[in-house]
């Protein structure tokens, strides 16, 4: 184990089903690697389908039971949870700098948004109100009530190893589900720390289980199949999310999906500059660039096109790479090799095409997979970054005339997750917000989740909501009671 973490209780080399922390099938183990490093932090056992059905039983066998208790119980359980969260907040920082590399104080920034959703979902347990309807007919009664889905199997990425995992789970136990959770294999530490920290709490054995492997194809498979998941809930890739969609069709299976994204960034000419430069910043480089909700393409408005990308140019080229666990660190390694492939092919297809780099470029000489922070100007709409995400610290630069043009061009993509834009006349900014296709907008900031807000996109990037009362809503299902002769 890397120094950062030896003094850590809250680590288990095993998965957790029905409240015991369990080993695989086999010998089969999987490692988990520091990407800043490369050092191995954890050796885990591989669990496939068998274990993920024995995961399924186990909530299973919980969820009525767990659906029964009053809401307050639910909610307190909860709420302590959250608290373990907030105390441990430190630890949990660290074992995720040391699995996923972003820096200590972003990773800190992550487990306290992941316990905001902890928080609110423990406050919205209490809240599942449902309704009474004036009946048409004088001898009817109408009532709705709100009941859980069921069993929920989540699969979750390992960009926000922690956040996305409270996210799902907060809500789902909230209102009475019960988890099946798969986390990503390049980061579970998080996963399996936060489920230390809900049996501490006294959340219920099989309430929450926790399935370990590599084999996502597999747990997936079996989360889709078996008749005792009603519900899947996935954040990851929309090639991903088709294949689970897909595989969810024969039983009619609920999903939410949280899939990429490809956000359009507009600067208008009229817009506060410094502060879109610094929106800019925060939107793109944010985790190394790697979030569904990053800038990916930048439209700058041709009258302050050179001034932003003068402004921008200094601000990236004034970040500071290297080990997330280092002091001054802005921007960690890249979560692995791949990751680097994607932003070279991204800048070398660009480059042929026209585009010029001003700032940064290239990798970083290893060990770890660094890449540094990259400013393309030029850019236009033939070149691949155009169409896919980067999905790493790769701006580029696109020149606009016209606020019907560049909503067009933001618009066409297949993808409808975040847009941001900066503008200054209030007709215009309202018109730019009603015409993008995006399920969630930045006006005049780069920075747009809460707990509070409902998270998700449009398009084929997704379905449903997470967080504020929606995201309670994507666990719950409505039961019509109609009582006659009344
Ligand atoms: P990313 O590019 O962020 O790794 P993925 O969509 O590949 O996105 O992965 C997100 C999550 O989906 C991870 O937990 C991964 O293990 C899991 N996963 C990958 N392929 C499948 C699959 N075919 N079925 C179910 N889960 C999968």
């Amino acid at each position: 184990l890397t120094r950062h973490l030896t003094s850590t209780d809250l680590l288990r080399d095993a998965g957790y089903v029905n409240g015991n922390w369990i080993g695989g099938n086999g010998a089969a183990t999987f490692d988990v690697l520091d990407p800043a490093t490369g050092e191995r932090l954890a050796t885990l056992p591989e669990m496939g389908a068998a274990e993920t059905a024995a995961a399924i039983d186990s909530a299973y066998r919980a969820q009525p039971l767990w659906a029964a208790r009053p809401a307050k119980d639910r909610s307190a359980l909860l709420r302590k949870w959250h608290d373990l969260i907030i105390a441990h907040a430190d630890e949990l920082a660290a074992i995720l700098t040391a699995e996923m590399g972003k820096p200590l104080a972003e990773a800190r920034g992550e487990i306290l948004y992941a316990a905001s959703y902890v928080e609110w979902y423990a406050e919205e347990a209490k809240r599942i109100n449902g309704e009474t309807i004036p009946a048409p007919s004088p001898d009817r009664r109408m009532l709705v009530i709100k009941q859980p889905v069921g069993v929920v199997g989540t699969i979750t990425p390992w960009n926000f190893p922690a956040a996305m995992i409270a996210r799902k789970i907060a809500p789902a136990l909230a209102v009475g589900c019960t988890v099946v959770s798969k986390p990503a294999e390049q980061t579970p530490l998080s996963a399996i720390a936060l489920a230390v920290l809900a049996e501490r709490a006294g959340i219920p054995a099989g309430a929450f289980n926790l399935v370990l492997g590599t084999d996502g194809p597999a747990i997936g498979k079996e989360l889709c199949s078996n008749p005792k998941v009603r519900k899947i809930s996935f954040t990851g890739s929309t090639e991903v999310g088709r294949i689970l969609m897909r595989q969810c069709s024969d039983q009619i299976k609920k999903v939410s999906l949280e899939l990429g994204g490809n956000a359009p960034f507009i600067v208008f000419d009229d817009a506060d500059l410094d502060a879109a430069v610094e929106g800019a910043m925060v939107s793109k480089y944010r985790n190394a660039g790697q979030t569904c909700v990053c800038a990916n393409r930048i439209y700058v408005q041709s009258g302050v096109y050179d001034a932003f990308a003068e402004k921008l140019a200094a601000k990236v080229s004034a970040l500071s790479v290297g080990n997330g666990f280092d002091e001054g660190v802005t921007i960690g390694p890249l979560i692995e090799e791949a990751a680097i492939g994607k932003v070279e092919a991204h800048i070398a297809d660009a480059l042929a095409k026209g585009a010029k780099v001003v700032a940064g470029g290239r990798r970083i000489d290893g060990p770890g997979t660094f890449f540094e922070p990259t400013l393309l100007t030029d850019v236009t709409r033939d070149m691949t970054v155009a169409r896919e995400e980067t999905f790493g610290p790769l701006a580029p630069l696109f020149r606009f005339e016209t606020v019907e043009d560049v909503i067009a061009q933001a618009n066409d993509t297949e993808f409808g997750l975040a847009a941001y834009f900066y503008a200054g006349d209030l007709k215009k900014v309202w018109k730019v917000a009603e015409a993008l296709e995006y399920g969630m907008v930045g006006i005049n900031t780069g920075l747009i989740s809460s707990e509070a807000a409902p998270f998700g996109g449009i398009k084929q990037s997704g379905i449903g909501r997470e967080g504020s009362a929606h995201g309670a809503d994507d666990y719950l299902e409505l039961k019509y009671l109609c009582m006659g002769d009344v």
